[in-house]
Order: C-alpha cells, then sequence, then structure tokens
C-alpha cells in the first residue's frame, strides 16, 4: 500500500482515495499510479500508526518538501492529514504543501481552518475555471453550484493566515478562460499555474 512515494525530488503523501469530486482532467480515471510508483489505490485509509511507519522507514534522503496529494483529496482526512503534518514537522525539518480542492468547509462544515497555522507551509488549491458554472462542468463537485465560492473563501482564508497559497488551471478549458482566471487570480493576489493535461502517468507534472 502506497502512502508515501517520491515525485521529482519531493515526498508526496497519499492519506485517502476519497473525493466529493470527479474532475474531467482526473489521472485517476485513466492511471493507477505516477509514472514508475506502485498503485495509489489504497487497500484501506491508513491508521495514524501504518502512517508514522511508513514515513520512518520513507528513504527521506535529500527530501525538503512534502506534498499531500495522492489519488484523493486529502482534506476528506482533514484531522488525519494535521496529525501527519504535526508528525512530520517533530520528526524533520520538510516543509509541508497540500494540494487541494479547496472544499474543506463543505466537507467538514465545523472544521477550523486556522487549525492549518503553524502546520501547513503552502496550499495548491485547483481553481479550475473562471466562474461557478464552469467550475461545476469541470470539476463536477457533489455540493452544486455553491463550491467554488466556498473554494475561493478558502484560498482566501489560507493568504490571510500567511500561509503560502496558489491557484492551478489544467488546460482543459479555453485560452479565453484561462485569461479570466488569470485576472481573477491577480484580483484575489494569488499567483496561478496552468498546468498541462495528462491522460497517462508518464508526462505526469
Ligand atoms: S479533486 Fe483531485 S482527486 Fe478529486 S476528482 Fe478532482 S483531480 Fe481527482
Amino acid at each position: 500500500m502506497t502512502i508515501f512515494y517520491k515525485f521529482e525530488g519531493k515526498m508526496y503523501i497519499n492519506i485517502t482515495n476519497g473525493c466529493p469530486c470527479d474532475c474531467v482532467f482526473c489521472l485517476r480515471n485513466n492511471a493507477d499510479s505516477i509514472k514508475d510508483n506502485d498503485s495509489l489505490w489504497l487497500e484501506h485509509e491508513p491508521s495514524f500508526k501504518e502512517i508514522c511507519a511508513a514515513f520512518d522507514k520513507f528513504d527521506k534522503t535529500g527530501i525538503s518538501d512534502a506534498v499531500f496529494c495522492g489519488y484523493g483529496e486529502p482534506t476528506v482526512r482533514a484531522d488525519m492529514l494535521l496529525k501527519t503534518a504535526e508528525y512530520i514537522k517533530a520528526n524533520s525539518d520538510i516543509l509541508i504543501r497540500v494540494n487541494t480542492n479547496g472544499l474543506l468547509k463543505l466537507i467538514h462544515k465545523e472544521f477550523d481552518l486556522a487549525r492549518f497555522k503553524g502546520l501547513v507551509d503552502s496550499v495548491s488549491i485547483s481553481l479550475n475555471a473562471p466562474n461557478s458554472a464552469r467550475y461545476n462542468e469541470v470539476t463536477r463537485p457533489s455540493f452544486g453550484e455553491r463550491s467554488f465560492e466556498v473554494m475561493l473563501g478558502f484560498a482566501a482564508k489560507m493568504k490571510e493566515f500567511g500561509i503560502k497559497t496558489g491557484f492551478t488551471v489544467v488546460d482543459v478549458i479555453s485560452a479565453d478562460e484561462i485569461s479570466e482566471c488569470q485576472r481573477l487570480s491577480d484580483k484575489l493576489g494569488i499567483p496561478l499555474r496552468v498546468r498541462a493535461y495528462v491522460s497517462d502517468n508518464e508526462s505526469y507534472t
């Protein structure tokens, strides 16, 4: 079961296969892993004990950054994510990034986002589209139209907390829409990264 894996010099952390979305570009639709790593489909959601054991034995030579990402939305297990981040911080100098759809407040309504402070160094949030209608077509969240605004609110909070915050879009939307996303990102003061769509795990970046 792959909980930790290496990709481009970073350590990735795969704690859940759960996700409330069904993005049109999701790699999970086309492959079982990233590059030559083992399958990222988990046999079960790992316990804290299993995560700690996997971290302890993982070869962390040269690793300075860890990314909660994997084959699912990491904030589905928000408590476990923070517990894991706490363990990593206590046992290394590795910086923590969370790649997320930004829908944590819809997944766990009562979750206090301020708990990210001091444990998460940066967040990369899937903006995916310039407005809620297109967002719903691209991301297909189970929460419906309100998702886009909640995601933007999450980004604003992370920025407010001093956590390094970035947006991403995948180039499955039009060039005009990407320009609109850029304008929205500029307005919010959050940098945008455009990712190329890949349909196989060999060209994944
Ligand atoms: S949020 Fe991530 S894991 Fe979920 S469907 Fe979209 S790309 Fe896949």
